[in-house]
């Protein structure tokens, strides 16, 4: 500490980091000095960087470890990277929010105190609004001429205007895992959830469906087997203790070949005709048609609601393109009980994730779908990304790398469509002396790191995740690459 250099560091970092450096930089040398590792020219040389050493260590615990990398992996909604990246207008509203007072619990009308959830519950009815049939037995899914058409009350039918009439609620927790939790604690502690076995799934991450429903106090009702599944099976279920019919989205699998699952509608008049509800996890939960990406056999958010589930749950950060968030859009009537339910104060949302979850929505309200970062990427056409594969690749000069543009495939990721994929064109790159893991390995040492797939040998770079501001970053790092 005495030595002028060191002393020196103190002045920029405090007495007490530099102390903290110097122990670490210290017992590392003792280290590799017991270990035989330094002979004496080594030792000399060490000795005489010391300062420089202890400068090194303050900049690596001084700097942040949560670091923007570049996304070169083609797949959109990365759970590993953070899945869904902000546009800058969703920053802006972050920005003055956090670093402003805000009416996040204030009506600013009335003086009074008001509700975290209305900034975005008026987006979501806005959104998740559709002109309701009228109630009748296609309304509630029946095929004509169906025997449960008879079955299906005046009651029924009152008590399904009523729920109507109320509307689409939508409230916010943590993220989808909270989502899930809070519903099933709230529709069904103490009774029994009715599941089909080919949907009790595992989500990365030790999200599990069994698992959640014992959290919730609730008791899984497993019905069907693994690859076939009918209504028929929910309906010889279900008793008196029977609060809830739940269907799961599979979304990281698919069951092919002989396999059988009730259509939505199914289920739908199966619930109204025993007056339980019916929930949806639906895990992804676009908020827009994803038929217009190609993609097709995947319900949307408003297509489940639209077809008569009562509640359905999904993340934020995932097809949605939002901030981390679960939402749990339904009928008012069992939204209003799980939010009056202790549960939901404890999973509730920061201020900033209601500003980037409204800048979010107001996009999709404006139908400005470019305006969401991962829905741009999703819209990308094969066409488009292979130019701009090829102006990056004329300007790479590094001689002993190999590039190559072929076509590949892009993947939405975040637990949608696990079996489709987007149309793309890849650089494919390889360079002698050197194997695709080290070429691998070299982007992701590089400032800032770059991601790529290895395939059969060779390290591909799909720029359908590469925002076009990052593409000089990536020539740089290619021309450094075999240096
Ligand atoms: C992703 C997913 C979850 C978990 O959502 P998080 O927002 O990551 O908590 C739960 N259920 C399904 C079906 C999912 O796809």
């Amino acid at each position: 500490m005495r030595a002028p250099a060191v002393r020196s560091l103190t002045e920029s970092y405090g007495h007490d980091s530099v102390v903290d450096a110097a122990r670490v930089v210290l017992s590392r040398l003792r280290e590799e000095i017991s270990s035989g590792l330094l002979d004496g020219n080594a030792l000399q040389l060490a000795l005489s960087g010391l300062s420089g050493a202890v400068e090194n260590q303050l900049r690596r615990t001084l700097s942040y470890s949560l670091r923007p990398v570049i996304n070169a992996t083609g797949v959109i909604l990365h759970t590993n990277l953070g899945r869904a990246p902000l546009s800058d207008a969703v920053i802006d509203h972050i920005r003055e929010t956090a670093t402003s007072y805000s009416n996040l619990e204030f009506d600013l009308a009335t003086g009074d105190r008001g509700k975290r959830d209305v900034h975005v519950d008026r987006l979501f009815r806005r959104l998740l609004s559709y002109e309701m049939p009228a109630v009748s037995a296609s309304a509630a899914g029946l095929r004509p001429g169906g025997t449960a058409e008879a079955a299906l009350s005046t009651r029924t039918e009152m008590a399904y205007a009523e729920a109507t009439r109320a509307g689409i609620a939508t409230i916010v927790v943590n993220n989808n895992a909270a989502a899930v939790l809070l519903a099933l604690n709230t529709l069904a502690e103490g009774g029994e959830v009715i599941v089909s076995r080919g949907e009790l799934v595992e989500i990365g991450g030790s999200f599990r469906i069994p698992d959640v429903m014992a959290k919730s106090g609730a008791i899984l009702r497993e019905v069907g087997t693994t690859n076939r599944t009918r209504a028929a099976d929910y309906e010889a279920a279900i008793t008196e203790r029977t609060r809830l019919l739940l269907r799961v989205h599979r979304s990281n699998f698919e069951i092919k070949g002989f396999t059988e699952q009730p259509t939505t509608a199914e289920l739908v008049a199966l619930a109204r005709q025993r007056y339980i509800p019916l929930m949806e996890d639906l895990g992804s939960g676009a908020l827009f048609d994803l038929r217009s990406i190609g993609i097709g056999g995947e319900p949307g958010v408003l297509d489940s609601l639209r077809s008569g589930v009562n509640v359905v749950t999904y993340s934020g950060d995932k097809l949605l393109g939002g901030p981390q968030a679960g939402l749990i859009s339904g009928s008012s009537e069992l939204i209003a009980r799980m939010r009056s339910n202790s549960l939901f104060r404890a999973l509730r949302v920061d201020k900033l994730v209601y500003a980037a979850l409204e800048a979010t929505l107001l996009a999709y309200v404006q139908h400005d779908h470019d305006a969401i970062p991962t829905l741009r990427m999703m819209r990308l056409t094969k066409e488009e990304i292979g130019k701009r594969a090829e102006a990056l690749a004329s300007k790479v000069n590094a001689r002993q790398l190999k590039i190559e543009i072929i076509d590949g495939e892009s993947l939405l990721g975040g637990g949608a469509a696990p079996s489709s994929v987007l149309p793309t064109r890849v650089l494919a790159l390889s360079c002698g002396g050197l194997s695709a893991d080290e070429l691998a390995a070299r982007l992701r040492g590089s400032e800032p790191p770059i991601i790529a797939r290895v395939e059969e040998g060779r390290v591909l770079l799909d720029l359908r995740t590469v925002f076009p501001e990052q593409n000089a970053a990536v020539v740089a790092a290619l021309n450094r690459i075999t240096s």
